[in-house]
């Protein structure tokens, strides 16, 4: 194999970063001595089949990828996690995997099982620091599809196309292979459309993903799956809710009854972070304000308190979300020594708060719409793409072609400079640029 500066060269001008939402550059990420590698196959966000059909569809290049991050990294140890609703998928793959010296973890359908720091304590055992990543205990964890995109980039090929699934109250749900920058009006229409008189479309989960109502908006590098559901779904109204509304309701109702912080995942691996206490930041001002702020600091946004503790339907995890921006802006953490007094052990019932998928998909009301979403090998070529240039943490991509140009599928259409963190984006399809902007390239297939 080659040496590890050329694959991780090879890694960036492929364009490879976290599929699994966050977006951070692959080479940087693996430009690193560990210990472990976590392959994350977890895919707990109701109704997404994307990480499932990755691993069912490319079995070799997921086990490649591996391989390569372990020279990259010199890990002792590679575990693939998989839920245990997925059993089938990870008997699929552990003769082969085995064969590599990799181990297979079944992790239980609960969510959020996919979160970093839940699958590191999980498979190592470790607690990763507060405000820390994987790496301080030893551990790398990827996305399925990011490793994927690994083996590919090193073979030579670019993130040109991506898995996605698309579901919800369409025609046909389905997983499928498609090229990155098609728009989602173009999925909706593959999964042959909608009878919604007004859909929305939850893009990356139910819990943790956005919602849009734009279908002309592009796929990118990050997103899992498109959920379209309508517009007045409780789940959508709440998300679509504004500022001043959820915390106008939260100042005068929340009652201080303690359950978001009692479910909060992060709280129950024994992490500084309590709901409860953000909330009452409502009714304050100043250093005050500040001061219960700080208990949001380690919020995952993973949403169990909003959308399932809360018994008065208030939005605890926006708060903690306004609440870290203040932080950042005052510039305002905790102390190491602080830290230090607060961080806990584990909780001891840990494991009988975790919350079962199927009673998820109870409270979210979703049961209606979900539906298996397997592979379909459609090929499918858009008539256009539109790829933005921020697809990744860090530099947004700089044009290096112009309107009117002809661009084959793969060619580099912008780059960031070598010593900006970033990675260059590729034409998805051939065809001619149609246009170029600050924000984005659309081309014409
Ligand atoms: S669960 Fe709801 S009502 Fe109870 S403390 Fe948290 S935000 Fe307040
Ligand atoms: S969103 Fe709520 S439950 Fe999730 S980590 Fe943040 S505070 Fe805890």
């Amino acid at each position: 194999m080659e040496d590890n500066s050329t694959i991780l060269r090879k890694i960036r001008a492929a364009g490879v970063v976290g599929a699994g939402g966050a977006g951070f550059p692959t080479y940087k990420k693996l430009d690193a001595r560990v210990e472990q590698i976590i392959a994350n196959g977890a895919e707990c966000e109701p109704m997404m089949y994307k990480d499932r059909e990755v691993m069912l569809q490319e079995k070799e290049l997921l086990l490649e990828g591996l391989s390569i991050m372990q020279q990259l990294t010199g890990a002792r140890r590679v575990t693939i996690a998989v839920k245990r609703k997925n059993s089938d998928v990870a008997a699929l793959l552990r003769p082969d995997a085995e064969k590599l010296g990799f181990d297979l973890f079944i992790m239980e359908d609960v969510y959020p099982a996919g979160d970093e720091y839940v699958l590191v304590y999980e498979i190592t055992g470790r607690q990763i620091p507060p405000g820390g990543l994987p790496l301080h205990v030893g551990a790398i964890v990827n996305n399925v599809e990011t490793i994927v995109n690994i083996a590919r980039a090193v073979r030579g090929d670019a993130v040109t196309d991506k898995y996605v699934t698309i579901t919800g109250a369409v025609g046909e749900a389905m997983t499928v292979r498609i090229p990155v920058g098609t728009r989602f009006s173009d999925l909706l229409a593959l999964a042959g459309g909608t009878t919604l008189n007004r859909p929305v479309v939850f893009t990356g989960g139910i819990m943790m993903g956005g919602v849009e109502n734009d279908l002309a908006l592009p796929v990118v590098k990050t997103n899992g799956g498109l959920i379209f559901l309508p517009a007045d779904h409780p789940v959508a109204v709440r998300k679509l809710t504004p500022p001043a509304q959820y915390q106008r309701i939260g100042h005068s109702c929340c009652d201080q009854c303690t359950l978001c912080t009692e479910l909060c995942p992060r709280y129950l691996l024994g992490y500084p972070i309590q709901p409860h206490k953000v909330m009452r930041s409502l009714l304050m001002t100043g250093s005050e304000k500040e001061r219960y702020s700080l208990w949001a600091a380690y919020c995952c946004e993973c949403n169990i308190c909003s959308l399932f503790s809360c018994p008065e339907k208030l939005d605890p995890k926006n708060i903690c979300v306004d609440a870290k921006k203040l932080l950042r802006e005052k510039q305002i953490s905790r102390t190491t020594e602080e830290l230090k007094e607060l961080f806990l052990d584990v909780h001891p019932v840990r494991s009988s708060r975790e919350i079962p998928i199927t009673m998820l998909y109870q409270r979210l009301g979703i049961k209606p719409y979900d539906r298996k979403a397997h592979f379909r090998e459609l090929n499918f070529a858009p008539a256009e793409v539109e790829l933005p240039l921020q697809q990744h943490i860090g530099a947004p991509a700089v044009p290096v072609i112009k309107s009117g140009d002809r661009v084959v599928k793969g060619q580099v259409i912008a780059e960031v400079a070598e010593e900006k963190l970033g990675c260059p984006v590729h034409a998805s399809i051939s065809g001619i640029v149609a246009a170029v902007s600050e924000k984005s390239i659309v081309i014409k297939g």
